[in-house]
């Protein structure tokens, strides 16, 4: 039989659950694109998605996806021939590399790994090698949602600071904003790309691209700069059919703006401690069940960690029968383990996400990791008891 009727729990990492509220607020008639609600709501959504980042500089908004903001931000500041390093903790650094690769420009890859932060002392030494400067951009991810690395972007500042080198910084923080603290100015971070889809709770179709002046710089010189990724007329433009550079996304303006109001009701530095401890405890669950048996957590420090997403090591290929159980026989969806092992070989089956990203409270999280627990038990995956337990506890102690 089947426990999974009621309401489903999509714990993908990305697209998020959405809420009632972006929901309702995007159930309405079609607006009026040339004056009137929509156009004033939207400066005041440039300004509390800025606030979000933690940024006094400039938002571009695109209807695009993340691979839509990756391109914008690669066209805007390079040129063809210019040289890009890209440190890598896995699959989204290296598809953003790609991307930068197939536009023209020499993306180098530094491969550190798929279970371990950047490693600064490495990068340094990269950085301090390049004496004539042809890097022009440090290009990463603040989360690798594929293996929920989280990497120390105020760090990344002090080594290019430390070593005297003028490449900006780029970084994407689609897996993590509104998750994972994040500040733009104060870390120095020149361009960063989100989308609207995980912690920002909207449904996919909407992106940003924050840049400060030093980005805007680069832009002036960048020839792979094209029309409709162009981030200069959508920002402070003339015209309100110039900030999407086309029609606007109406409805997804509605959702975003209820999305943002929560975050301000919420707090930001409240949502920022909810995931942390919510991340803590889905953390705690499976520690626990490792301690018997091949489960384990593909982060082994806890300071690299994500707080959006986790990514685990089932240790015998049985993650796809898992995630089949939690989602047909009890309403749960797990996330695919992405780009840890080639699609269709054996060890694809042997990684799974859980993504707890956005509007996430204690019970649903509770909820995963018990339904979890059954599935392991049902499909028989070896573990040790009490994980529930021990995310309980924290849920008890910090809440
Ligand atoms: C989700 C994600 C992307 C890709 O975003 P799409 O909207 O699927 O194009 C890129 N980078 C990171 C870190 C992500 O989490």
């Amino acid at each position: 039989m089947s426990l999974g009727n009621g309401r489903h729990y999509l714990a993908i990492p990305g697209p998020s659950v959405i809420p009632d509220r972006v929901l309702a607020a995007m159930h309405r008639p079609a607006p009026n694109i040339y004056h009137g609600e929509l156009t004033e709501m939207v400066p005041g959504i440039v300004t509390d998605l800025k606030a979000v980042a933690r940024t006094k500089h400039h938002a571009a908004i695109y209807i695009a996806n993340g691979h839509g903001v990756w391109e914008a931000a690669i066209t805007n500041v390079f040129s063809r021939g210019d040289k890009v390093l890209v440190p890598s903790t896995g699959t989204f650094s290296e598809g953003w590399a790609g991307m930068a690769r197939a536009l023209g420009v020499d993306a180098e890859v530094m491969d550190f790994g798929k279970r371990s932060a950047i490693d600064l002392a490495r990068l340094a030494e990269r950085l301090a090698a390049d004496i004539g400067h042809e890097i022009k951009a440090v290009m990463t991810v603040q989360v690798d949602t594929s293996t929920s690395v989280r990497n120390d972007v105020a760090a990344l500042r002090r080594v290019l600071d430390e070593v005297g080198h003028p490449a900006l910084l780029m970084i994407d923080c689609i897996a993590c904003l509104g998750c994972d603290d994040f500040q733009m100015d104060a870390w120095g971070v020149d361009v960063m790309v989100t989308g609207c889809q995980k912690g920002l709770m909207t449904p996919p179709g909407m992106a940003f691209v924050f840049f400060n002046d030093k980005a805007d710089r680069a832009r002036e010189a960048a020839n792979c700069v094209t029309p409709y990724w162009d981030w200069r007329p959508r920002v402070d433009p003339e015209l309100f059919y110039l900030y999407f550079c086309g029609t606007a996304p109406t409805h997804h303006l509605y959702g975003l703006r209820a999305a943002l109001d929560m975050i301000a009701e919420e707090g930001l530095d409240n949502v920022l401690r909810r995931h942390a401890v919510l991340a803590r405890s889905v953390w705690a669950a499976f520690e626990r069940w490792g301690d018997v048996g091949p489960l384990e957590l593909n982060v082994q420090d806890p300071g690299a960690r994500s707080h959006a997403v986790t990514s685990v090591r089932v240790g015998s290929e049985k993650s796809t029968a898992l995630r089949e159980w939690v989602e047909e026989r009890a309403g749960l969806t797990l996330g695919i383990g992405l780009g840890m092992a080639p699609a269709g070989t054996p060890e694809w089956h042997r990684f799974f996400r859980v993504g707890h990203m956005g509007h996430v409270n204690a019970h649903m999280v509770l909820g995963a990791l018990a339904t979890i627990e059954a599935g392991l038990t049902a499909v028989g995956i070896e573990h040790a008891s009490g994980g529930v337990d021990a995310a309980a506890s924290i849920v008890a102690r910090e809440a």
